[in-house]
């Protein structure tokens, strides 16, 4: 990781929360992850005054156009910014970073420039905490899979960062709902279950901006109380902790909570 080095120096500076603005950098593969599972979560610590900075390393042109379509596979790209834009409005999170990588492929990316790449990001926001997928991918997709990978490097190098949380569903949840397509992860991995239900008509709002993927999951077309069941409670693991005084995001949302 030789050529990461210039990388580092700037981040690892210890900071307590309590002298900064709390900041959560949630890092994703496509337009849309940070709104179907953390979506929620995300707008409860935005409306505690954290500052939630997303990065997303691809505009989804691999993804729908919509069924029936609601533009051509070539104005996907931009579409799906749009769509990312306005989720990210509703959700209140103030800071987005579109990449122009190619949705699909990122696990063919070089790996280190893309830590070096979050790194760079790292050190722009100063983030006490991160939020990636795991390795289970929650879908088992390869890019999310690659996320989460470089995330969970980055996390190593980045000394000043408290922890790092990935997004998850829990094993009893996937199989009360018969949901075989999702990779779950055994219950006692998680760290944080989120009740989001004072949120959920912003969830609903954030979810219904990605149009173009509505279509897609079958679960978005289902009863409301099945969809209240597996999106209105969010789940985190958290693999990687440095200093748990610092991580903010079990207080912040406790207090949301109350
Ligand atoms: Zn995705």
């Amino acid at each position: 990781m030789g050529n990461l080095s210039a990388f580092l120096a700037p981040v690892t500076k210890k900071r307590s929360w309590l002298s900064a603005k709390p900041c959560l950098l949630a890092i994703f593969a496509h337009p849309d992850d940070e709104t179907f599972r953390p979506g929620g979560t995300l707008a409860l610590l935005a409306w505690q005054g954290v500052h939630i900075e997303v990065l997303t390393f691809t505009h989804g042109e691999a993804g729908s156009c919509g069924d029936p379509p609601l533009c051509t596979p070539d104005e996907l790209p931009a579409v799906r910014e749009r769509e990312l834009q306005a989720a990210c409005a509703a959700l209140g999170i103030q800071s987005l970073r579109l990449l122009e990588y190619i949705d699909g492929h990122l696990q063919e990316a070089d790996r280190k420039a893309m830590i070096a790449q979050i790194l760079s990001v790292v050190n722009e926001t100063q983030p006490q905490v991160l939020l990636s997928f795991g390795p289970d991918g929650l879908s088992g997709h390869p890019d999310h899979i690659a996320v989460g990978q470089w995330t969970a490097e980055a996390f190593r190098h980045a000394e000043g960062i408290s922890a790092l949380y990935t997004v998850a569903v829990p094993q009893s949840l996937a199989e009360a709902l018969s949901m075989r397509q999702v990779h779950a992860v055994p219950d006692e991995t998680i760290a944080l279950a989120v009740d989001i239900s004072t949120v959920w008509e912003t969830k609903l709002t954030a979810m219904r901006a990605h149009a173009t993927q509505m279509s897609s999951s079958p679960m978005m077309s289902a009863p409301e109380e099945r969809q209240r069941l597996f999106f209105g409670q969010e789940y985190f693991a958290r693999p990687a902790v440095r200093s748990a005084a610092d991580d903010f995001l079990p207080a912040v949302l406790v207090r949301s909570d109350q």
